[in-house]
């Protein structure tokens, strides 16, 4: 299975749902901060089913630290690639 177009990012951090509500685990709120509005965007992880994980701007950048590796902001990579 090669090609796949959504899997630049490979290195993602997995969320347990266990500890999100339904609108985190749907994409509809923050993961962080449960913020609905503005309706979060930034991809900051998955679940194990591979549900994108989201957060708002301020938390995923609260969650992705500069690190200098990568230039686009809430596109985290990590070093161990
Ligand atoms: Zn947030």
């Amino acid at each position: 299975m090669d090609g796949d177009p959504t899997a630049t990012a490979r290195i993602v951090t997995t969320f347990d749902p266990d500890g999100l509500t339904s609108a985190q685990r749907y994409g509809d709120a923050c993961v962080v901060c449960h913020k609905k509005w503005p309706r979060p965007r930034v991809r900051v992880g998955r679940l194990p089913d591979d549900t994108a994980v989201l957060a708002c701007d301020d938390c995923a950048e609260a969650l992705t630290p500069p690190t200098g590796l990568c230039p686009f902001p809430g596109r985290r990579r990590a070093a161990y690639s």
